[in-house]
């Protein structure tokens, strides 16, 4: 079995290509132990950049999907086609034709409006291939099942434009064949490709491969994946702080067909499962709230050295080991820390409203705390819960009101990983100065 992923370089690889290209990768991982070719279309040469090729490359390496044989240009291959255009020229397969559109047109008007155009060869022109005399173009598609088209309905494709240079479908077809893949796994968008891409594998005398066309990505409402959605490409989603094994897991459940019931895996596991017969004909539905939760799961999972590289190295900041261990329980993604505990390395912030309704309004209160706080002989998590417990229940107050004015003052919000915590993580020198920073604005 020889797959391949064909992405045409136009920026940031979407996430309906990143699920193509994981399918082929889990067929290459699982049972049948495929052979992943990647080629990249690079024949236009204005969107296909250095850097939209190598955005395309980096979002598969950071998702782990890894390639067996290419990276191969497709504008590298150009001496090939010539020489399959030639084949069919030669064998009169293909002929040359200057009819355009109005000739189409004519054609048309004379022989009905469903009737496919047919051509007269003549010395020039671009090249159509001759779409051969017979009831129809099929194919079993393993998603969707037989898919069949007229021949009589279908105009002679052309293949290469008067210049001699070839059209998509004739390059894609002629590349399938010389490396040799045997299953096409892609998007649905290419389905009304396939037929003229078949009649190119029938001219040359080729085997055709098998085809498994992908269902749609739609948003929970209902329509087509797009940057409404939020994150739409594998780039938004890096930077949206989630974890690639994540993303993995979630993007292949996607009209995979597996038990509802079976959510998280590992991608071994996913490449052990993956079967293209199972893959749903209905659009999926990518829900950026479910992978948050997929990621939540997934980051608590990870060890607290491997959440701080991660976070480290996501954040460009060094030494987060003792802000990590206080917030893995409170973030879902990487970039959901920083707001909750960047203030331990950035210093408190300042929120208005949560100030004048926790400290200005009644500053004894965190004045009591900070007595507290200073009076403690030894400064770790046990001594600061027992004296801010006490403290709560001598005074007759509800826990918020203790605990909101101190987290105001350390964080400048309501929000920070829990409170003892954080005053633990923050030392007594840090922790009472700030708290008296936030008395002195008080006034
Ligand atoms: N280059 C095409 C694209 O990016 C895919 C071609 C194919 O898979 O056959 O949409």
């Amino acid at each position: 079995m020889r797959v391949r992923f064909a992405p045409s370089p136009t920026g940031a690889l979407h996430i309906g290509g990143a699920r193509a290209a994981l399918y082929n990768w889990l067929l290459a991982q699982g049972p049948e132990h495929a052979t992943f070719v990647l080629r990249i279309e690079d024949t236009d040469p204005e969107r296909s950049t250095k850097e939209n090729v190598e955005q395309i490359l980096d979002a598969l390496r950071w998702l782990g999907l890894n390639w067996d044989e290419g990276p191969i240009f497709q504008t590298n291959n150009t001496a090939r086609h010539q020489e399959a255009l030639a084949q069919l020229l030669a064998s009169g397969h293909a002929y040359h034709s200057t009819a355009g559109k109005a000739e189409v047109d004519a054609y048309k008007a004379e022989h009905g409006a469903s009737a496919g155009f047919r051509g007269t060869p003549e010395a020039s022109g671009a090249v159509r291939l001759r779409v051969p005399d017979k009831p129809a173009t099929s194919f079993d598609d393993a998603v969707r099942g037989e898919i069949s088209t007229p021949n009589a309905s279908m105009d002679d494709p052309v293949i290469a434009r008067g210049d001699g240079s070839v059209l998509y479908n004739f390059a894609v077809a002629v590349d399938d064949l010389d490396a040799q893949i045997t299953h096409v796994v892609r998007g649905e968008d290419h389905i009304s490709n396939t037929p003229k891409q078949l009649l190119v594998f029938e001219a040359l005398g080729a085997p055709q491969p098998r085809y498994a066309h992908l269902p749609l990505l739609h948003g929970p409402d209902g329509k087509k994946l797009s940057k409404r959605h939020g994150a739409a490409s594998v780039q938004e989603l890096r930077d949206a702080g989630y974890l690639p094994e994540a993303v993995i897991n979630y993007i292949a459940l996607l009209g995979a067909g597996f038990a509802p019931d079976e959510e998280l895996f590992s991608a071994a596991e996913l490449a052990a499962r993956f079967k293209l017969e199972s893959v749903s004909k209905s659009p999926a539905v990518f829900d950026e709230k479910k992978l948050r939760n997929f990621n939540g799961q997934y980051l608590r999972a990870l060890s607290s050295e491997e959440l701080t590289r991660r976070l480290e190295a996501f954040t460009g900041h060094p030494n987060l080991a003792p802000a990590v261990e206080i917030s893995r329980e409170k973030i879902q993604t990487l970039r959901d820390f920083w707001p909750l505990a960047g203030f331990i390395y950035d210093g408190a912030g300042h929120d208005p409203k949560a100030f004048d309704k926790w400290i200005a309004k009644d500053p004894a209160r965190l004045a009591s705390a900070r007595e507290t706080l200073a009076e403690l002989p030894e400064w770790n998590l046990t001594t600061i819960e027992a004296a801010l417990t006490a403290l709560v229940e001598g005074s007759g107050a509800k826990p918020g009101q203790v605990y909101q004015p101190i987290r105001v003052a350390l964080s400048g919000t309501t929000v920070s990983p829990g409170i003892f915590e954080t005053l633990n993580v923050l030392g007594r020198e840090e922790s009472l100065k700030r708290m008296d920073q936030a008395l002195d604005r008080a006034g």
